[in-house]
């Protein structure tokens, strides 16, 4: 017997509760992993609740990403004892995920745990801070100009370690926030400059404005990607990132065609093996561990439904850990 967060659906919706499992519960596939931690990521907000269309099958197990020890392998890749990782390929969402005590996943899913870290640590990155990784190396792929680099949703979990990642580069960062409390912890993490939420609220009314930003991450999308697009430095990237703002881009395509600027597509998901290992051993050499530890707040299972509704209201700051035992 484990436990696990379960997900049952019936006529009044959905709801979330620790429930024990037996390894027959679990799907059929090549590794099984003893978890140590998970996170709680916006979809997992998602995933926990009514499921935003991500969750087809009930009872389901929410948890987009874990780490931990394999127990046993029938894949040559992984042997017992094994430290691993997992983001992404639809786990807790179309196959059960890291909200438990022993997960079941193919062997393709995993990443060795990139030496310098632990599992712990592994998660206090999490699918937010591997994906800000992945959008700092987009950035540097095509170049970061000499203005300050901008990151949206900076409290939250992408941006928190966006913010970190820009700061150990050496760049300025702006971080943009709603939240005006929130000023100390995000210079705590390597901000020079904060710009509040409402500054960039406004819809474009100018396609152009005055070129301010060397490179941006955006975890906020909708109206303010499109507002920040029209200040981006000559030649400058926006690395898309999420919708916590909107998933409509009301947008000119000047800044495009008279600026040069790149809007990349950032996708952690279905991201192939090679870039995510490139991603991991990244962070290990680059994210300060005291920063990290800075954006973590502990949990456990019994936490995770207030938890998951806390993170679609956009309150939780910076990045979760579950402890899963
Ligand atoms: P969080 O909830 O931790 O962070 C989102 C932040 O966005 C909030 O903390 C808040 O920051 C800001 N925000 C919330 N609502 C609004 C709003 N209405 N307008 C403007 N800003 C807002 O989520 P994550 O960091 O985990 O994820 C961020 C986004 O990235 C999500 O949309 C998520 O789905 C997406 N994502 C995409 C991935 C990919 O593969 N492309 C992978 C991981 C996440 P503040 O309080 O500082 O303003």
């Amino acid at each position: 017997m484990f436990k696990a967060l379960v997900v049952e659906k019936d006529d009044d919706g959905t709801h979330a509760a620790v429930k024990d499992l037996t390894l027959d519960d679990l799907p059929e596939t090549e590794v099984t992993v003893a978890v140590e931690y998970s996170t709680v990521n916006y979809k997992d907000g998602l995933c926990i609740g009514p499921g935003g269309g991500l969750v087809r099958k009930y009872p389901h197990v929410p948890g987009i990403d874990f780490a931990g020890t394999v127990e046993t392998s029938s894949d040559d890749r992984y042997a017992p004892g094994d430290k691993v990782v997992l983001t992404g390929w639809r786990v807790g969402e179309a196959h059960w995920g890291g909200y438990s005590q022993k997960a079941r996943v193919r062997a393709d899913w995993l990443v060795p745990l990139p030496d310098g870290l632990t599992t712990r640590q592994a998660m206090a990155v999490g699918t937010a801070g591997f994906t800000a990784m992945l959008a700092v190396q987009a950035l540097e792929d095509h170049g970061i100009k000499a203005g300050p680099a901008l990151v949206t949703g900076a409290a939250g979990g992408v941006g928190s370690v966006a913010v970190a990642l820009l700061a150990a580069l050496g760049k300025e960062v702006a971080a943009v926030t709603g939240r005006p409390e929130q000023e100390e912890y995000l210079r705590g993490l390597g901000a020079t400059q904060i710009v509040p939420r409402a500054e960039l609220a406004e819809t474009v009314k100018r396609p152009l404005e005055s070129e301010t930003w060397g490179g941006c991450v955006d975890a906020v999308g909708g109206p303010m990607l499109a507002r920040l697009l029209g200040q981006m430095e000559y030649g400058a990237s926006v690395a898309a990132v999420g919708l916590a703002g909107g998933a409509n881009l009301p947008a000119t395509v000047i800044p495009f065609l008279l600026r040069g600027v790149n809007l990349l597509g950032i996708d952690s998901v279905m991201q192939p093996y090679d870039n995510r290992v490139r991603a991991w051993k990244r962070l290990a050499e680059l994210l300060p561990m005291d920063k990290l530890e800075g954006m973590v707040t502990e949990a456990t299972l019994a936490d995770l439904p207030k938890l998951g509704a806390d993170i679609l209201k956009g309150r939780v700051r910076g990045r979760v850990v579950v402890d899963v035992n």
